[in-house]
């Protein structure tokens, strides 16, 4: 299907400009000239969730191919149905088209990491992996491989109310006697052995929670967009198409009714914590939990991340970055190469030691974990 794109253009000479997350202003790649964002003055709402469920249209995605026209350069191109921003292959301007689904964000966390910046935190966290093969090292070098994007994601709110049952175990210690052998001969002693009291537990928790955050693209695999978690709602900004400018966005490809499965699933952490707590005493049993979530409101947003991808002996290892607070996750490869040497190295060290010292009594002190 055709889309019309969009770019935002240079006010002192014309060229196309990008989102710069040094600045925080739209900057000119050709005149160096920059442009403040003025945020409208909204506030950043919460929208009801059983009433947006309602009003989903029947038919679950509205997700098309998209076939773009470069505004500058006039070249076609296509876009995954998802993406929403990206930049025109031929001439590197930016292309921005609307979103097509039925919920749209309303607001973002722009970028606060520039690509450089973002170079140079994966430089040193490869540098830091040990046993990573040599090549990898050198992959990042290469900056092209170092996309951002704007990544959607639903912000989940609800007041939970917890009924559960189980068990509070207290424990006690007992006097007993046993049979033990010392200097060769049977002896009787009285020890202390500790014991554990279970009397049944019951209660409530209520838990109100805020901004639960689940990730809604398929770009990173959700080990990864958790595990680059948390992201700081507090500074969102009202959504505004200039942000995008230069970068990837996407539109939700996980629906506001499964995301809120991942938030439940989420939620539910905390409040087997708060009932461990209700509880009391040394251990606890859960048997049985039973959650009402009322006043559940959400937000769809979209929070920045830089990826890469690594192909390393016909594997992929995909490496994010938190573009709000810096945070770095990764898969990471393992050189056979560098681990083979290294404990060729550790068995050769203690062989030389082993015949320094002469004797066996050595052998005892030796750990791995100083190599
Ligand atoms: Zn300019
Ligand atoms: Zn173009």
């Amino acid at each position: 299907m055709k889309f019309v794109s969009v770019n935002f253009t240079c006010q002192s000479c014309g060229a196309p400009v990008k989102f710069s997350p040094v600045s925080g202003k739209l900057k000119c790649e050709f005149c160096g000239s920059e442009t403040a964002i003025n945020d409208t003055l909204s506030i950043i709402e919460e929208y009801d969730f059983k009433k947006a469920l309602q009003d989903l249209s029947k038919n679950s995605s509205k997700l098309l191919d998209k076939d773009i026209v470069c505004s500058k350069c006039g070249s076609s191109f296509m876009l995954n149905p998802y993406s929403v921003s990206s930049n025109c292959p031929y001439c590197g301007t930016p292309a921005i088209t609307d979103f097509v689904q039925d919920i749209t964000p309303q607001s973002l966390l722009p970028f606060m990491i520039s690509q450089k910046e973002a170079q140079d935190r994966f430089r040193k966290w490869a540098g830091s992996l040990w046993f990573a093969p040599s090549s990898f090292g050198k992959y990042l070098e290469s900056k092209d491989q170092l996309k951002g994007y704007y990544l959607p994601h639903w912000t989940y709110d609800s007041h939970t109310d917890t009924s559960y049952q189980g068990m509070r175990g207290d424990i006690y210690y007992v006097t007993v006697t046993r049979t033990i052998v010392r200097d060769g001969r049977e002896q009787r002693v009285q020890m202390q052995e500790p014991r554990v009291q279970w009397t049944p537990a019951s209660g409530s928790v209520p838990i109100a929670f805020d901004d639960v955050t689940v990730g809604a693209s398929k770009t990173l695999s959700r080990a990864i967009i958790d595990a680059i978690a948390p992201w700081d709602t507090t500074k969102l900004k009202p959504f505004d198409a200039r942000y995008l400018s230069g970068f990837e966005a996407e539109e939700y490809t996980i629906g506001l009714d499964n995301g809120f499965e991942y938030a439940k699933a989420k939620m539910q952490i905390v409040i087997e914590q708060a009932i461990r707590r209700d509880i009391g005493g040394d251990q606890q049993q859960i048997n049985s939990i039973n959650t009402h979530y009322d006043n559940i409101t959400f937000k769809n947003t979209l929070f920045p991340v830089w990826t890469a991808k690594f192909e390393w002996r016909g594997k992929t290892y995909r490496y994010a970055i938190n573009a709000q607070t810096g945070k770095i996750i990764g898969e990471r490869p393992y050189s056979m190469m560098k681990i083979v040497f290294a404990v060729l190295l550790a068995l050769a060290l203690m062989s030389a030691i082993y015949y320094l010292g002469g004797v066996s009594d050595g052998m005892s002190n030796f750990t791995f974990e100083s190599y």
